[in-house]
């Protein structure tokens, strides 16, 4: 008997199932200027993939489609939202109906029989109830679960974190159990005796036939016992080091996706993802702000009050400032273009914010003494002056 895969949508997108229809729609964008006709020519696999990212986003944006997607794992026009959700509740969320082998046209209300409106759907509920009134309740489910994302924050070198480079960190995750390769179950192949191996089982509703999963076995195909490794679960927990590429310019607090480097899904579901909150390490000199870089750098009493040019280290060696006349301890004068490269426009680049500190010099002689007396008769202005005046 053949099986029909509900189709993931919120995979085909690689969006979440709390997804925004904002967030929806860009996916979709995305994806469709990656995978669309016109930019592969003839390309069958982009065709395909086209058309299934299509497929999704007909049904994820729409609100209707979505809700009857979500509630029952596929979507048919067929089916009146009301009616999916009055049928999830009944199955507690969860959908173990394969409807591959279900033919939904004879329920269309145009059909003489049918009737106005949804007359027609009582039945076909009436029909589920029948087959869902066994013993199943408290069979654990066992469809594709999606492994969930993981959040790490790494340390990255000052420099590294600059000129760009590899990184590495430790991550504790959830992996494929490598005993039962996430199937939960222990045991070699022993067909299920009830459905003969299929994990399907056929039941007769008047004269409608249904496909549903083997209540013995789930609808696995097979009887087997609890994996001793992973107890069940499908999964291992691991510590693996995880090592990643830091674009240049990678500035602090910056997130990083790894996509399927989070938990592992179970039973063929898929891995969730690992986000990296980058934090940008320290520098003895250099002190980083987005894309500029603040330092601060001590001036004689003659550079700054006569101005000249003095040498400052920069992230890409030494390079001239011209300190002006006049400067002050505390101005901050910019040197444009002398930062950090942008991760996110490699043309541009961030500026270099120098902080002047006038060193005031010790005099060990009296010809200084002298000299600076006599600076002080030329210039006799008072700095304080202003302090009294707003008092
Ligand atoms: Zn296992
Ligand atoms: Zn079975």
């Amino acid at each position: 008997m053949s099986t029909t895969q509900n189709k993931d949508y919120y995979a085909t997108l690689g969006v979440k199932k709390t997804a925004t229809p904002e967030e929806i729609r860009k996916a979709f964008r995305k994806a469709a200027r990656r995978y669309h006709p016109d930019v592969n020519p003839g390309d069958k696999r982009a065709e395909e993939k086209f058309k299934e990212i299509s497929e999704a986003n007909d049904i994820l944006s729409d609100e209707k489609k979505r809700k009857v997607y979500d509630q029952l794992g596929f979507y048919s026009d067929q089916i009146d939202p009301a009616q999916a959700e009055a049928y999830a509740r009944q199955q507690g969320g969860q959908s173990p109906v394969d409807f591959g082998g279900f033919d939904f046209s004879g329920f269309q209300s145009g059909s003489p029989q049918a009737g106005a409106g949804s007359s027609g759907w009582g039945s076909f509920k009436d029909i589920f109830s029948g087959i869902f009134s066994g013993a199943q309740q408290s069979q654990r489910p066992r469809g594709p679960q999606a492994g969930t994302d993981l959040e790490y924050q790494a340390t990255v070198d000052f420099w590294t974190a600059i000129r760009g480079g590899q990184a590495r960190m430790q991550v504790h995750r959830q992996e494929t159990c490598p005993t039962c390769h996430g199937q939960a179950q222990a045991g070699g192949p022993a067909p299920c005796p009830e459905c003969n191996g299929t994990g399907q089982v056929t039941q007769m509703g008047g004269r409608m036939k249904f496909n549903i999963p083997c209540p013995r076995c789930n609808g696995t195909g097979r009887t087997s016992n609890d994996c001793p490794t992973c107890h069940g679960q499908g999964t291992v927990s691991r510590t693996e080091t995880v090592e990643f590429r830091i674009k240049a310019g990678t500035r602090d607090g910056q997130r990083i996706r790894l996509q399927g480097k989070g938990n592992s899904g179970v039973n063929g579901g898929s891995a969730g993802d690992l986000f990296v909150i980058v934090r940008t390490g320290p520098h003895p000199v250099f002190t980083r702000t987005g894309d500029d870089i603040h330092l601060t750098v001590p001036v004689t009493v003659p550079e700054a009050s006569l101005g000249a040019k003095v040498d400052v280290p920069t992230i890409d060696g030494r390079a001239q400032l011209k300190i002006p006349p006049g400067t002050q301890s505390g101005q901050k004068l910019r040197m444009r273009a002398r930062g950090v490269e942008s991760a996110s426009h490699p043309s541009q680049r961030g500026d270099q914010i120098v902080t002047v500190e006038v060193v005031v010099p010790t005099l060990q002689d009296e010809r200084s003494r002298e000299i600076m007396r006599e600076l002080a008769k030329l210039n006799s202005q008072d700095p304080r002056v202003k302090l009294f005046d707003q008092v």
